[in-house]
């Protein structure tokens, strides 16, 4: 066991997108190699736009995922106290500041920097001020104005930044809520986080937060900056390059073993191999492979990756999840084969468990209607005599297993003259409605010999 402590932060205001489920599964997997404590804390600060819907579609991707945690989920909303607490702290310490700029106040301070060719910051008028006006106000951290502030990235080495570049934030608003930047440290440092890994978005934030680690008295963790995510045209990945919220994957039917494979190649890699299950990926994963360069989304990757756990999955766990989404569309799967029988014969077939789904219908439901290209094809009245002879070989089978079937339609072959070629199709079309299926004899074993006969039956039938 390590003294590892890291954590995934979600704002609950949204789905978990591709991006935050890659950072969660960094976490995740780092967490489980060193046998640290991986935390969940959910920041819930921005009221307007938290919602419990999004924590629990949150909650619910990960534990889709696989990505369980050791300690929360914790709630920002309900560690205010703490908060205020802290912002006292820095209030008598002299380090934080009653800020009374109104917005158009600010608005001028800016406009006039800017003009002047300087950055759009606060000029630090109420920095010095020693009068406490009965009035609104914000709270500002008093940013250190001489020297820089300096980490080493886990992932992109040494960032530095002077501190006059620093802007004094503003910790609590005038509502009395408190900041993101302020409440991150606050809980980073209380939940003994000793390494942050989070998109390198928050490069900007990083170097804000570690002078209020140092004014609070807290030890500065490590960091570990993940690059971003982008799309095909290397633009920030959006909507537009396909979906961005890991759930949506789910309902394409997409296994989760793929997504976590995929994210994990979104930034990091291990040879030029391909394939990791969660395991490998707790004894191969570490930061040093994480690349410093943005991963670029591929959805052709992930479908490929989906296949290939479609293809070498457990038959009765992909069942399982195929015997869902049929009774969800109102296929009545107790009346039919094993859907573990059913699934071996489209696993080299389907790419997605949807797929596998519609693929798998016709096991279930007979035929009301033969596609109309295949009927005039395939189930002409001159296979009438074809027909009655499989229907007879078949029925005089008194086991029926793939061989028995095998020898049965050897029969029929031998008896008609004809090639498996001539025969196959009808059959085919009689059993399924059209021309696309797994293969004749395993459709034949699988759904039984009493669905089979009634099949053909009704086929030979509409031959009048
Ligand atoms: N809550 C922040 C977000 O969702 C993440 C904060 C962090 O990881 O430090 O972007």
């Amino acid at each position: 066991m390590s003294d590892l402590r890291v954590r995934f932060a979600p704002s609950p205001t949204g789905y978990l997108h591709i991006g935050g489920a890659r950072t969660a599964l960094f976490n995740y997997l780092l967490a489980k190699k060193e046998q640290g404590i991986f935390v969940l804390r959910i920041e819930d600060t921005d009221v307007e736009r938290s919602t419990q819907e999004s924590v629990d579609a949150i909650l619910q991707a990960m534990d889709w995922l696989g990505l369980s945690y050791d300690e929360g989920p914790f709630y920002q909303s309900e560690r205010y106290d703490l908060y205020k607490s802290k912002v006292t702290d820095l209030l008598n310490k002299g380090l934080a500041y009653r800020c009374y700029c109104s917005a158009d106040e600010l608005n001028a301070k800016r406009e006039a920097a800017m003009k002047a060719g300087g950055k759009p910051r606060y000029d630090g008028t109420c920095r010095e001020r020693t009068d406490q006006p009965e009035a609104p106000f914000v709270i500002r951290f008093k940013t250190p104005r001489d020297g820089n502030t300096a980490f080493v990235d886990r992932i992109k080495g040494t960032i530095s930044v002077e501190n006059d570049e620093l802007d004094d934030l503003i910790i609590q608003r005038t509502d009395g809520n408190p900041t993101y930047n302020f409440v991150v440290v606050i809980d980073d440092a209380e939940m003994g986080i000793n390494l942050v890994i989070r998109g390198d978005d928050h490069v900007n934030n990083t170097v804000r937060q570690i002078p209020m680690y140092k004014a609070l008295g807290y030890e500065v963790p490590e960091f570990a900056h993940v690059p971003m995510i982008l799309g095909a045209d290397k633009k920030r990945l959006s909507k537009r390059h396909g979906a961005t919220s890991v759930m949506v994957y789910r309902e394409m039917g997409f296994l989760p073993e793929a997504m976590v494979n995929y994210l994990v190649r979104l930034g990091w890699s291990f040879g030029d191999e391909e394939i990791f299950s969660m395991d490998d990926l707790i004894e191969k994963f570490s930061l040093d492979s994480v690349g410093r360069s943005a991963g670029v989304f591929n959805p052709d990757k992930l479908l490929w990756l989906n296949e290939h756990y479609i293809k070498t999955g457990d038959p009765q766990r992909l069942a399982g999840l195929v015997a869902e989404l049929l009774e969800g569309q109102g296929v009545d799967i107790e009346n039919g084969p094993d859907m573990s029988a059913v699934v071996k014969t489209l696993q080299e077939r389907a790419k997605t468990l949807v797929e596998m789904a519609e693929g798998a219908r016709f096991y279930f439901e007979a035929p009301e209607i033969y596609d109309e290209t295949a009927a005039a094809k395939f189930l002409t009245a001159d296979k009438v005599g074809v027909l009655e002879m499989t229907i007879k070989s078949l029925s005089e089978l008194s086991s029926f297993d793939v061989e028995d079937i095998e020898r049965a339609f050897s029969f029929v072959m031998e008896e008609s003259g004809l090639k498996f070629g001539k025969i196959g199709p009808t059959v085919r079309v009689a059993l399924v409605g059209g021309t696309v299926s797994p293969s004749i004899y395993d459709v034949v074993y699988v759904l039984g010999k009493e669905a089979v006969l009634s099949r053909l039956k009704k086929a030979l039938a509409s031959l009048g």
